[in-house]
């Protein structure tokens, strides 16, 4: 085997030469600390997000460099500003539509009136080249979040659903817990080896890293339930409790996805609500 041989067995067995990424660093006074955005492809290329409008010349000048200013659309994973707040600029530099599912146009339309997007539904197929990438409805973070997936290559473009280290945002009215732990099945059963995702690096153990989430939401279940036990009747007070080591900001974010908890609680019997207050049907 020669040099160059041993170097593209080497990027075949971790990633694709046909996936480039780069990281945008966020701005100040973010939740998270930087965004991905995903190019496919050797030309035709292919934008999956455009990362936050803080970030649009960094952007630009490296979708630009890859490229050769050739590009043939913008995929939006979803509507959050971190992945579409350059879509603008994006599709005026390159003279592009943006796609993104039919249940997020409205929230752009919402944020960014007047972008042009045009509808990608599950099981539409985003193709560059040879490759061809499906789109997987994963609804959760948002509800009409999409992956791609590239079956010849067992590779997914995540979007926000599955991270490491964080774990993915789940705020009312749009995020749905259900959703999102159906969503991890679903992503479980394609058996990717790989998933490029929203935010940070490449996972390379995907399957193990779902296991460990769906792990994770069910061990705050049963502390948010053990806090309801203890007498801490509505979502702030528990946050209170178990977040009490984050600040304040963090503390209403984290109320908010525990009442996404004691809503589905409530749904499967074992939480009563009654003017906001919140109590075990029966013993833990
Ligand atoms: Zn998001």
């Amino acid at each position: 085997m020669n040099f160059w041989e041993m170097i593209f067995l080497n990027v075949k067995s971790t990633g694709s030469q046909l996936i480039q990424t780069h990281r945008l660093e966020a701005p100040q006074g973010s939740f998270m600390e930087h965004v991905e955005v995903v190019l496919i492809g050797d030309g035709p290329f292919i934008l999956f997000d455009a990362g936050y409008r803080e970030c649009i010349p960094e952007m630009l000048s490296w979708v630009e460099a890859r490229t050769g200013g050739v590009l043939e659309k913008l995929v939006l994973t979803h509507h959050h500003f971190d992945h579409s707040g350059g879509a603008r600029a994006v599709c005026e530099r390159f003279n592009v539509p943006a796609y993104a599912h039919p249940l997020e146009m409205g929230f752009l339309e919402e944020e960014q009136p007047g972008l042009p997007v045009l509808p990608i539904r599950e099981g539409e197929f985003i193709e560059s080249g040879d490759m061809r990438l499906e789109a997987i409805l994963t609804p959760g973070h948002s509800p009409g979040h999409l992956s791609f997936w590239w079956e010849e290559e067992e590779i997914l473009l995540g979007g926000d659903n599955i991270l490491l280290p964080s774990t993915t945002a789940l705020v009312a009215p749009k995020g749905n817990l259900g959703d999102y732990l159906d969503s991890l099945e679903k992503v479980k059963k394609l058996a990717p080896r790989l998933i490029y995702p929203g935010h940070g690096p490449v996972l390379e153990d995907p399957i193990s890293r779902i296991d460990e989430l769906i792990e994770h939401r069910k061990m705050r279940g049963v502390q948010y339930l053990e806090a309801l036990d203890a007498g801490h009747d509505t979502p702030e007070k528990i946050a209170d409790l178990v977040y009490q080591d984050l600040p304040e900001r963090q503390k209403d974010l984290g109320a908010r996805v525990i009442s996404l908890y004691l809503e589905r609680f409530v749904e499967s019997g074992e939480v009563a609500c009654a003017d906001g207050r919140y109590s075990l049907t029966g013993p833990l």
